[in-house]
């Protein structure tokens, strides 16, 4: 009797001893989804919760105006992620569409040794041709600035001056009737400071002419309703690309330098779950302000 009460202690140790090396276990699996997969999770998923209330909820109907359009992108790619419906639905209306290019895109694999001296520029360059092609914009109207990636919020004077001047000048002879810029608070360096550069370029160009930002990184790294004031906010429209929805995911495609790894086991720049929005049907714009010669 006494001997089978010992063996029924033991048993109850060794279940006790289990249950205490399960809960270890799932306590580490719990700190490892909560340290890894979780930041991942909210990220995606807020990007996209952000821009599917833009869409249905948070902005105006935009409907494709006729007036010429210039579309500055500091990179390329971020014009047909940002406007690539846009663009296309002008193009298909015979409306004047120009691209200017701010920096050479040289940054986006100078970690990498087979193109730390800029060989991913000429990639690059050709992306975006093809890209545009498929737009329905000649090369004749894509500029490129070639300024120092990832540089223009560190610019001296002299440089910085050089760019607003090519700029207005580029502005003076098209005359668009509207810029499209990156969103004021897109969380890129290049990005903000694009937007200020075009801000001061048209100040100098002395042109009337609409200011339309268009969001490429700010819902993916930020908090609309956190760092948004009401009034930015209430200036969103979205515009339904459904026709064209195609032809801006065939667009997107020809950017295989950002998109894909450029190695076995390394990330690509542009991962799935930033490119996701970019698939959808719909492009938001924020048309908060237009700067007038003596703004
Ligand atoms: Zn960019």
């Amino acid at each position: 009797m006494k001997e089978s009460r010992i063996n029924a202690w033991a048993i109850d140790w060794k279940k006790i001893l289990k249950i205490k090396h399960f809960l270890h276990r799932l306590q580490n699996k719990v700190l490892w989804i909560f340290n890894h997969k979780l930041p991942e999770f909210l990220t995606e998923y807020l990007s996209l919760l952000q821009f599917l209330w833009l869409v249905h909820i948070g902005s105006k109907p935009l409907t494709v105006s006729q007036k010429s359009a210039m579309i500055i992108a500091p990179h390329q790619d971020d014009e047909v992620l940002g406007c690539g419906g846009l663009i296309g639905l002008k193009r298909e209306q015979n409306i004047p569409v120009q691209i200017v290019f701010i920096t050479d895109g040289a940054a986006s694999h100078s970690w990498h040794s087979d193109f730390k001296s800029g060989e991913i520029v000429p990639i690059r360059r050709q992306e975006a041709l093809t890209s545009l092609s498929i737009l329905g914009v000649d090369s004749s109207h894509i500029h490129f600035l070639d300024k120092p990636d990832s540089k223009l919020q560190y610019l001296d004077l002299n440089t910085r001056q050089q760019i607003i001047e090519e700029l207005a000048q580029l502005l003076l002879s098209f005359q668009p009737g509207e810029v499209y810029v990156p969103h004021r608070q897109d969380r890129t360096k290049d990005h903000e400071a694009t937007y200020e550069l075009v801000k001061t370029a048209i100040r100098l160009a002395g042109i009337k002419v609409e200011q339309i930002q268009y969001p490429i990184w700010i819902l993916y790294k930020s908090l609309l309703f956190r760092d948004l004031k009401l009034h930015e906010l209430a200036g969103a429209y979205c515009l339904s690309i459904h026709s064209i929805q195609s032809k801006k995911t065939k667009a997107i495609k020809v950017y295989r330098s950002q998109y894909e790894a450029i190695d076995v086991g390394l990330s690509p720049v542009l991962k799935p779950a930033f490119l996701r929005r970019f698939s959808l049907p719909y492009e938001v714009f924020f048309k908060t302000d237009s700067v007038m010669p003596n703004d």
